[in-house]
Parts: C-alpha cells; sequence; structure tokens
C-alpha cells in the first residue's frame, strides 16, 4: 500500500476489509470427489455451499484466497438491474427481456436471503438503489426507461431528484426499488467462514493450471496437484481466459476504480440535498457511482475503464483514473470539494459480449457460471446456485434456463482500450454540453 502523486493510498485489495489470515491448506497430491470447483468468489462459494448441501463431494481451488477477486472490492450496491441501458438491452433483447428482468430480481431477493439465512454481518441496508440523471437528456432518457423497465416486470419507478432525497446536482431518474447497500468485503468472508465451517474441502492458494476432460469427469491440474472430479465447475469470472478450457472470448476482464472519501459530517452531506440514504448510479455510457459508506465516507468510481494487458496479476488504481474520478465528485459534489480522498482500489470484472449474464457447459462435464459484467453482487450467487442446484439434479430452474447458452460460442466484445477511451470521451463531452447550458 503507498501514497500517491494525488495523496490517496492506494490498496491492491480492498479498502472494505481486511486480507485474512487463517488460509485453507494448498493443495499437494491427489483428490477425487464429485465436483471440483475453480474460483473462490461469490459464484463459486455458492455453488461450492449448496452443492455439499445437496449431498455431494465438493472441493473448491482458489488461487488467492477466497474473496480475493471482485467480490471483496466491489462498491457494494445489491441491485435487481441488469448491465446496459435499458434502451439497448430492449432494443437487443425484447423478447427475453421480462425473463431477464425476473432473473435479477430474484437474484437480489435471493442475495438478501442468503445474507440472512448464513447471518453475515455486512451492514446490509435495504434501500433500493437509484440510476440518476445528471442532465436534462438523461433525464428525459430515465423517463422512457423506467417505462421500459416496468413494461418488462422490472420493480422500479421514475423519480424526481429533490422529492426524493437526492443532492442537487442529480435530476431524478429510476428507482430500483429491490436491494441496497452493503460492505462487500465483509459479505465475501462472511462467506468464506461459511464454506470453511461447511463440508466443502477448500484449497487456497492453489492456481488451477488446467482443467483436463476424460470420458467419464475432468481431472484438474494445479501446481503441486490434481483433482478428479466428475464434474467441474468455472467460477473464474474475469480470469476465466486464463484456462484454455473456458470458452473462447467468453468474458473480456475490464479493470475497474473505486475511491473513499475522508468522513464528510452527515450536516454537510444533508446540505448537498442528499437526505435520502441511497446509492446513486449515472446513466452516463460508463457509468459514475457515489454512495454513502456506514463509516462515514462517501464511496465512488467507475466512470474510466481499462483493459487487460498480459496476466491478471495483482495491481493498484492508475493515477489518472482517481484523478478523473476525483475531478467527477468534486463536479457531482461542488460543496464538498474540500473532503479529501483517501483511500482507492480497484479489481476486474467479467463483461460478455452480450453483456448479459451466461452459463453452460465448455465441454462434457465442464460448466461455467458468469454473473458479473459489473453487476455480480446479487447475480454471481444465485447463478452459482442455480448451477449446484442443476448439478445435483434438479430440473433446469427458468432462470437458469433464460441465461444458458446451448453452445460455448461467444461472439468477439466491442470492448477494447479505444472504444472504452472514446465511450469516456462521449461522456464527458455531454458533460461539459450540459455545464454550458446551466
Ligand atoms: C471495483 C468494483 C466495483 C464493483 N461494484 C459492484 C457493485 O456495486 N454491485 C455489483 O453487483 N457488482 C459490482 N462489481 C462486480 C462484482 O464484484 C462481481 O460481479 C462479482 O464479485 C463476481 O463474483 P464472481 O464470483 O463471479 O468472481 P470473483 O469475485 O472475481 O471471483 C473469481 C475467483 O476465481 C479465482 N480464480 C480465477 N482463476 C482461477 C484459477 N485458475 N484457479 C483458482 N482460482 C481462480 C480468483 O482468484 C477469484 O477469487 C464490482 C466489481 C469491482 C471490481
Amino acid at each position: 500500500m503507498g501514497k500517491t502523486a494525488v495523496g490517496v493510498t492506494y490498496s491492491a485489495f480492498t479498502g472494505w476489509v481486511d486480507r485474512p489470515t487463517d488460509f485453507a491448506p494448498m493443495l499437494e497430491g491427489e483428490l477425487t470427489c464429485d465436483v471440483a470447483v475453480v474460483g473462490g468468489g461469490y459464484a463459486g462459494m455458492a455453488a461450492a455451499l449448496r452443492l455439499a448441501e445437496r449431498g455431494a463431494e465438493v472441493v473448491l481451488l482458489e488461487s488467492g484466497f477466497c474473496g480475493w477477486g471482485g467480490s471483496s472490492r466491489n462498491a457494494g450496491y445489491l441491485s435487481n438491474a441488469l448491465a446496459g441501458d435499458p434502451r439497448l438491452l430492449n432494443a437487443l433483447y425484447a423478447r427475453r427481456l421480462p425473463g431477464l428482468i425476473r432473473y435479477a430480481d430474484r437474484a437480489a431477493h435471493f442475495t438478501e436471503g442468503l445474507i440472512e439465512r448464513l447471518d453475515i454481518g455486512c451492514e446490509y441496508e435495504p434501500t433500493g438503489n437509484v440510476i440518476a440523471a445528471v442532465s436534462p437528456g438523461q433525464l428525459r432518457r430515465a423517463k422512457r426507461n423506467a417505462e421500459i423497465l416496468q413494461g418488462a416486470g422490472a420493480d422500479a419507478e421514475f423519480v424526481e431528484g429533490r422529492d426524493f432525497g437526492l443532492p442537487a446536482t442529480f435530476l431524478g431518474g429510476v428507482f430500483e426499488r429491490a436491494g441496497g447497500l452493503l460492505n462487500p468485503g465483509k459479505f465475501s468472508l462472511g462467506l468464506r467462514d461459511a464454506l470453511l465451517g461447511s463440508d466443502v474441502r477448500v484449497y487456497e492458494r492453489t492456481a488451477v493450471r488446467a482443467v483436463e476432460p476424460q470420458a467419464s469427469g475432468a481431472v484438474v491440474h494445479v501446481t503441486g496437484g490434481r483433482v478428479r472430479a466428475e464434474r467441474v465447475v468455472l467460477a473464474t469470472n474475469a480470469y476465466s481466459r486464463e484456462l484454455a478450457i473456458a470458452p473462447r472470448r467468453m468474458a473480456t476482464p475490464i479493470w475497474t476504480s473505486l475511491v473513499e472519501t475522508e468522513p464528510v459530517e452527515p450536516e454537510r452531506l444533508a446540505a448537498t440535498g442528499w437526505t435520502r440514504r441511497i446509492g446513486i448510479v449515472t446513466p452516463h455510457t460508463i457509468l459514475e457511482n457515489y454512495r454513502p459508506t456506514p463509516r462515514g465516507t462517501i464511496m465512488f468510481g467507475t466512470r474510466r475503464l481499462r483493459t487487460a494487458r498480459g496476466a491478471l496479476g495483482a495491481r493498484e488504481p492508475d493515477d489518472a483514473v482517481v484523478a478523473d474520478l476525483v475531478q467527477g465528485f468534486h463536479e457531482r459534489f461542488p460543496s464538498l470539494s474540500d473532503v479529501a480522498p483517501q483511500r482507492a482500489w480497484g479489481g476486474w470484472i467479467a463483461m460478455t459480449p452480450s453483456l448479459l449474464p451466461v452459463a453452460g457447459e465448455a465441454t462434457k462435464n465442464v460448466f461455467y457460471a458468469i454473473g458479473c459484467n459489473g453487476h455480480g453482487l446479487a447475480q454471481s450467487p444465485y447463478l452459482g446456485t442455480l448451477l449446484a442446484d442443476r448439478l445435483a439434479g434438479s430440473q433446469m430452474h427458468e432462470d437458469l434456463a433464460t441465461v444458458w447458452r446451448p453452445r460455448p460460442r461467444f461472439a468477439m466484445s466491442v470492448l477494447s482500450a479505444p472504444t472504452l477511451r472514446a465511450a469516456w470521451a462521449v461522456d464527458r463531452i455531454s458533460d461539459r454540453i450540459h455545464r454550458r447550458r446551466t
């Protein structure tokens, strides 16, 4: 962890929690099991827990520690939203949209239930979330988006900013009632505690190098040994492309960053107009998010995304991205421009070419589930659980069927360094036009 040019302390993990010190053992030697789960994020942990509850012998293999990935690093919006602008989703997937919205809504309620059932203390506040416009153009689109979402069955409505208790620079938007805000690090380590206390055999600091399908089952190779399993679940999210068995082009890894301020007095927050405790996301091409935290700070992020060059190793945020996020914070909260940013971190998300969650069979007996696209806090545990139920012998749940891919083939992604730079520039130009008019 080090101080940077902009005076912010950077972390290569997360600002939400400290790293655990009680690692599960590394795998050495050979094991057999019914199901081997690769990856200990929300998806892998939830899948392993459910499989064990259903009586399967499960081994979970995690290259760092459970919760090392996006699961401990995210902004903590438990949301029933899908990634992508609703008008775009409606244009591309009009027929599937009601099913997808039902899936995302159930994901939010499922994850709320999981927190309660496992009694995980993660500071959950069921506030809902709002996608709030910062310009009249965005506000008009928000009205249309609310209609599209309601038409497809979403629990969402259009709200005016001031009446709703949003900061003055946010004009109004789409209020999504399900979900709310939590501490994702505590959620993730709470799931890890449940996992370590279960019948699942967990191996940490155990990177899977290859998965080799066999006539019956598959062999999972790790540095110091191997696991013979009847079935394998790849819950490797953004890191999937590092495994040759994962479908090609399934997910593009994108680096996304967060900044946290010093504590802000509640009166100063209320004076901005932010009287309702709720997480805010903007509808820019690349979203901005602003949320209060239980420790009295404000956390904000995204806006500028980075693609991966080479392996997805440990990484700290870039100065340029942090400076841009801070500039965005000053624009949205002009009266708080003296509030100092204190910490920053980031993580890898998996963007699928369709922007939709996906699950399926990569090759015989090797399954995958990616509920991310930057919205996996609710969706990844749900998708992992739905896949586990299927592997444990249940009929395919209608929500799993909604995201199931009959073939492991994926189109080329449009996300690249130039397109992400262009999207950022379009957002800044639209901000500038709005500022000139006001
Ligand atoms: C900065 C940031 C902000 C975000 N904000 C939000 C938000 O507010 N709301 C929301 O819904 N979503 C948000 N997300 C996305 C959310 O965090 C993810 O969608 C979710 O954590 C995905 O869970 P997962 O289990 O699929 O993947 P991950 O948590 O990434 O877990 C994958 C795991 O697999 C392990 N692994 C990978 N390859 C191997 C291998 N070969 N061998 C062994 N282990 C392996 C990794 O070490 C990792 O622990 C955000 C993400 C980031 C980074």
